[in-house]
């Protein structure tokens, strides 16, 4: 590196691409040492903590100079090569210059790093339950640097060695398992009482192999912890998948809280661990090399899952405390392979940037929802994918902002803002297109290759397909052109072509329309698809598959149409034409006037079929093309009894998204109240799973809409058989959601909510009461709750942490009545004044979850008005002109929502007709 890179630069913290590819050219990293010291970190006042990092590398050019990423509180020394560095000159806001450098390398520093409440490098969190502090880290994308100096980037993977100094008591864990304990001397006062605290230890981890930082891990607290055991042995032939006969042993282990322990299934958890072990060695023939596999539940934590090796962490929402549906148990199932899957996929072979960031998250994505299928008892798992994840890809790929799924990723915001529905669930639509378009075998031998060529390394997009193309044979650019190169939604729609002469029925024709986002130009893609034809089936009144073909789309087909000539399909009886059965390829699906109407009348018996018709119907709203009325019609006739609980949970979700945003204001009220009477009465039909998720969703829609309150508060107090509602269980999670709605209505007061969360303190409790306060139809909580939104802090001047933050800013949202809403509206200017202020202040995690959860995007169109005229959406557009330099991940969350919001009114307007 050379001298353009002095200090000080205001935005050193967004490191480019461009920097991370001259310093990765530059430097080879053998290993970290890192021992960070938590003995303190259960005293109430804990700040900081000490790290000492210590670092072997080397620069294939000497003189030249370069630079560590480091997020911390501050740096007390920095030795380079036995000479210290003076640190006012060497460290910068986020960076810390390495001057000179020779062949080989050592560089020492103490510094010092900040415990993290927004879930970002290590974060600390004390259980309201039992006072107890519980750490872990979280460092994706470029986080670890929020502990110890380190070159924070992909490619330039090194072994770590991490200790940690800590209470005795506590499960102290990192990537590696423990390979030394030293008792430390006593002498530290017990933050708890005045009586001196047992001795901490210092504990060191096996050096890890050749992995990133961004996947390194720690974990401290008195953590609760089931072990297991993984054991396959070549010679006895339960080894299907390890290479050579080889024996494996792997110490399994899953905690969580102590207060969550009487509700940790771990044996369960440990079961799927074992099928996933045994799955994805089939699958990659490759055995698991990392040493032992924990697995953590941790609290607050900012996403799903996040695959450190050896270390996977967890949200605890996955520990069921509450009771939970199946489809939130297959969900988690999905999530523990979906992690598993990047142990290969990612931590052995890792992107060189963050623009191949598909290339482990689509993957895991695909493998996660295969692996369910495959090593599980669920059989709704590519149901699931159907209804949920694809769902999720279908929205984000018709933004202005989407991207190709290899997207251009030119700086560390913008890697930030990828975790998206493009990156996951659109690459591993493709992917499982791909499964059908080259063949299942194909893509597993493709994979095994991929790993036995580049593990403990870094790969592109090139290098997937070169092994794609050995083992296909076929020359795969122009599929990765069309399908991850190129972004937008195909729409496919089959019809039957002219029939008049033709007494079998006409020929079936399916049809590609497809345009780029970015360019405009139209884009025909290569698919492999199974065209279905579904009857009515008079005796059981349902639509079934009378007769399915498969069938090659060729992009160079004249007019985007491909016949099917092998498909009959009968006259005079309502039928279904679905040119995606199975649900092979990633498509919008658009039907034919006569499928459309009989969708609308008739049940789709197979299940697959059904999942993929339904979601047609919601693109469908969302296009305006289907009103709301109309959907919430079908819904109500045909979804609420559907069998899978995870199809049913999708659709109360998007019933509630329809009367919100997709719904004239005119015909909203009595839409709402038709609703909640219907879920009301659901309630004493139904039992089990749908019974939940029913009570869940009549919670939500009554925080604004006060018809079914009576009972609500009936359910509260006990008395639920009154109403002819039996067998729901009204624990913590009901509690709360039935008071969160009372409180938007004024039914209960501010004494209630402290009574309800002394009776019980939990972390859930505690959210869920600054939720409720926050709804409460008056003025000066509108008010403080916008303030501590945008501030980051509570009504005490105390960091709010990730979730709480949350809590306010959904709470702040809520409104049962338009005064309430008017308090809510009169922010708006506001809040468009405080964006460029909120993104510098607050970590871009924290401050995606203001901008984004703020933004009013439920709006109403009245009559007569033209959606792009819409006073917000003017509002929103002066701002991005206004801003044109805003950083660009900023300016991306804007544009995001204005265009959710155009959306909506657009589908208002045309409903009103
Ligand atoms: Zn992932």
């Amino acid at each position: 590196m050379d001298s353009e890179l002095a200090f000080p630069r205001a935005d050193e913290e967004n490191l480019t691409r461009e920097e991370a590819a001259r310093r990765s050219a530059l430097l080879t990293v053998q290993d970290y040492e890192v021992e960070v010291d938590l003995r303190a970190a259960g005293a109430a006042d804990a700040v900081t903590y000490p790290v000492h990092t210590r670092i072997h590398f080397e620069a294939s050019e000497p003189g030249a100079s370069t630079f560590l990423d480091h997020l911390g509180d501050s740096v007390e020394s920095v030795v380079l090569n036995g000479v210290a560095l003076e640190t006012p000159t060497h460290v910068g806001p986020a960076r810390i210059l390495l001057p000179e450098l020779r062949a080989g390398n050592v560089v020492e520093i103490f510094s010092t790093a900040r415990y993290s409440r927004s879930g970002e490098g290590l974060h600390r969190f004390v259980d309201p339950a039992d006072d107890q502090v519980y750490l872990y880290t979280q460092y994706e994308p470029a986080d670890s640097r929020r502990v110890f100096p380190v070159f924070e980037q992909p490619d330039l993977k090194a072994q770590f060695s991490f200790s940690i100094i800590g209470p005795h008591v506590w499960q102290l864990r990192s990537n590696g398992a423990e390979i030394a304990r030293e008792v430390l001397d006593a002498g530290t006062p017990d933050p708890q009482g005045g009586v001196l605290a047992e001795p901490p230890v210092c504990v060191t981890f096996e050096k890890t192999p050749r992995m990133s930082s961004y996947i390194t891990a720690l974990l401290a607290g008195p953590y609760h912890r089931v072990a297991g055991h993984y054991s396959r042995h070549g010679g006895s032939g339960d080894v299907a998948g390890l290479p050579g006969g080889e024996s494996l042993e792997v110490e399994l282990g899953v905690l969580c809280r102590a207060s969550l322990a009487e509700h940790f299934d771990a044996e369960e958890l440990l079961e799927l661990t074992r099928r996933g072990l045994d799955f994805f060695h089939q699958e990659f023939g490759y055995a698991y090399p990392w040493g032992k596999y924990d697995q953590v539940f941790v609290p607050e934590y900012n996403l799903g899952a996040m695959e450190n090796p050896g270390l996977v962490t967890f949200t605890e929402k996955y520990v069921f405390d509450t009771a939970a549906t199946d489809a939130q148990y297959e969900t988690r199932a999905n999530t523990l392979m979906h992690e598993m899957a990047h142990m290969w996929f990612g931590d052995l072979v890792t992107m060189h940037w963050w623009d191949d960031l598909w290339l482990k998250e689509s993957f895991a994505d695909y493998m996660g929802s295969l692996a369910v299928d495959e090593a599980t008892d669920w059989t709704t798992s590519w149901i699931s994918f159907a209804n949920g994840r694809k769902a999720w890809a279908y929205v984000q790929d018709q933004l202005p902002t989407t991207h190709p799924i290899v997207a251009d990723i030119p700086d560390l915001e913008a890697a930030d803002q990828n975790f998206d529905g493009i990156t996951y669930a659109k690459g591993a639509s493709v992917l499982k297109q791909l499964a059908a378009y080259a063949g299942r075998e194909s893509f597993r031998e493709a994979a095994q290759r991929y790993f036995a060529r580049h593990a403990f390394g870094n790969a592109t997009l090139a290098d997937f397909l070169a092994v794609l193309e050995e083992v296909t044979g076929a020359n795969m650019d122009s599929w990765a052109q069309a399908w991850l190169q190129t972004a937008g939604v195909p729409v496919l729609s089959a019809e039957l072509g002219d029939s008049a002469e033709d007494p079998s029925g006409g020929t079936v024709v399916v049809r590609q329309q497809g345009t780029d986002p970015a360019t405009g130009e139209p884009v025909a893609r290569p698919h492999r698809i199974r065209v279905g034809v579904h009857v009515l089936d008079t005796a059981t009144g349902t639509l079934r598959l009378h007769a399915a073909e498969e069938v090659f789309l060729d992009p160079a087909a004249a007019g985007g149409l491909t016949p099917v000539p092998a498909l009959s399909v009968p006259r005079d009886q309502p039928r279904l034409l679905l040119p995606n059965e199975g649900d092979l390829t990633y498509a919008k699906i658009s039907l034919d006037a006569e499928s459309l109407a009989a969708v609308l009348s008739y049940p789709v018996a197979d299940p697959l079929a059904r999942a993929t018709v339904w979601a047609a119907l919601w693109s469908m709203v969302r296009d305006g093309e289907l009103s709301s009325r109309r959907f919430l019609q079908a819904v109500q006739t045909m979804g609420l009894g559907i069998e899978e609980i995870v199809v049913v949970q999708g659709l109360l979700r998007q019933s509630l998204t329809a009367l919100e945003r997709f719904t004239p204001p005119a015909q909203r009220g009595a839409l709402q109240q038709d609703l909640a009477g219907r879920l009301a009465g659901e309630l004493t039909r139904t039992d089990g799973d749908h019974q939940r998720a029913i009570a869940r969703t009549l919670a939500v829609l009554s925080r604004r809409e006060g018809s079914q309150l009576d009972l609500l508060e009936a359910l509260l107090d006990g008395s639920g058989e009154d109403f002819g509602i039996s067998g729901l269980r009204i624990d913590e999670e009901l509690r709360w959601a039935f008071l969160q709605a009372l409180a938007a209505h004024g039914r209960v007061d501010m004494g209630q909510l402290d009574a309800e969360l002394t009776a019980k303190t939990t972390a859930r409790a505690r959210i869920a009461h600054r939720l409720a306060a926050a709804a409460r139809p008056d003025r000066r909580v509108k008010a403080d709750a916008f303030e501590q939104a945008l501030g980051g802090t509570d009504e005490d001047g105390r960091e709010l942490s990730n979730d709480h933050l949350t809590a306010t800013v959904e709470g702040f949202g809520i409104a049962a009545d338009p005064a309430t809403a008017s308090l809510i509206a009169a922010q708006t200017e506001a809040y468009f004044e405080s964006l460029l202020r909120v993104w510098n202040q607050m970590s871009q995690g924290q401050a995606t979850r203001v901008i984004s959860g703020l933004y009013p995007g439920a709006q109403d169109l009245e009559e007569g008005q033209v959606p792009e005229e819409h006073p917000l959406v003017l509002r929103t557009a002066a701002w991005l002109q206004e801003n044109a330099e805003a950083p660009g991940a900023l300016r991306r969350l804007l544009i995001e929502e204005q265009d959710h919001l155009l959306r909506g009114l657009r589908a208002q307007a045309a409903a009103q007709v």
